[in-house]
């Protein structure tokens, strides 16, 4: 099933065309990345498609649904959710305050019932704890945790709103490659068991080699190629404009 539909989408900032009617789907519980050298235009369309910037022309369907221009929160409650470049965890609060605190955002009954409401989301935000294997760690305060760690906590509140599709800008930005490669792979693994389709941003080829279904190639703001990282590698336009050979 598609779904997520881009279609010419475009955003210039003045002069500068910084993605260029650009044309692509993503399939349920797929892994794509973006791919392209810094400029290129891939932060601009995750916020075109998260809500964060208005396109200049163009389509994002969710579904089968127009949600251009929607707003980020319309369109985080229909199922699409993100994790940001900088860490966006409550540095003094517990990892498991901090994921009770993402449940809360995406529950719209609290106000009917607190306290129930309450006692469920510890359980719940345990379990999502579990899920990205950091529940050894739920009363620790943020800002004791490895910078990896972290990482794991702002997956475990970016699937607090079980999102349909995930938007992850550079998530392993600043990370070794062993833990890049261990933050991926675990993303990986969860998007399999929820059907959970992930467009991710990442530098290291390798890693994206290893844990991306399929690839898309940006470069100032053009599509020039997508397919399997096989295809994707043989690829001489790829070659010259991203690797540079
Ligand atoms: P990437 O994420 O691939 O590094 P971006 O999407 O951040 O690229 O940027 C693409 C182009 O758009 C760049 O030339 C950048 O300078 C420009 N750009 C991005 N955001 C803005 C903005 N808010 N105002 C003006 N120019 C911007
Ligand atoms: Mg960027």
């Amino acid at each position: 099933m598609t779904l997520l539909e881009v279609r010419h989408l475009s955003r210039a900032f003045g002069g500068v065309q910084a993605v260029d009617a650009i044309d692509f789907d993503l399939e349920a519980g797929e892994m794509l990345a973006l791919i392209g050298p810094n400029g290129a235009g891939k932060s601009t369309t995750f916020n075109m498609i998260g809500g964060q910037l208005r396109p200049s022309s163009g389509v994002v369907r969710l579904a089968g649904r127009d949600i251009t221009g929607l707003p980020p929160r319309a369109i985080a409650r229909l199922g699409v959710g993100r994790t940001f470049q900088v860490a966006a965890t409550f540095a003094g609060l517990a990892v498991l305050e901090n994921v009770q605190m993402a449940l809360l955002a995406h529950d719209r009954k609290i106000f009917r019932a607190w306290r129930p409401a309450r006692l469920a989301r510890r359980d719940a935000a345990l379990a999502l704890l579990e899920q990205v294997g950091m529940q050894e760690q739920a009363e620790r305060p943020c800002s004791e945790l490895a910078y990896g760690d972290v990482k794991r906590v702002e997956l475990a509140m970016a699937l607090a709103g079980a999102p349909r599709l995930l938007l992850m800008d550079e998530p392993t930005a600043g990370m070794a490659p062993a833990e890049r490669h261990a933050l991926m792979a675990l993303t990986q693994r969860l998007a399999r068991e929820r059907g959970m389709a992930v467009l991710f941003t990442e530098h290291s080829m390798d890693v994206v080699f290893a844990h991306a279904d399929r690839l898309l190639v940006l470069a100032r703001g053009k599509l020039i190629a997508q397919g399997t990282p096989a295809q994707v590698r043989d690829d001489a336009q790829v070659q010259a404009v991203y690797f540079g050979s």
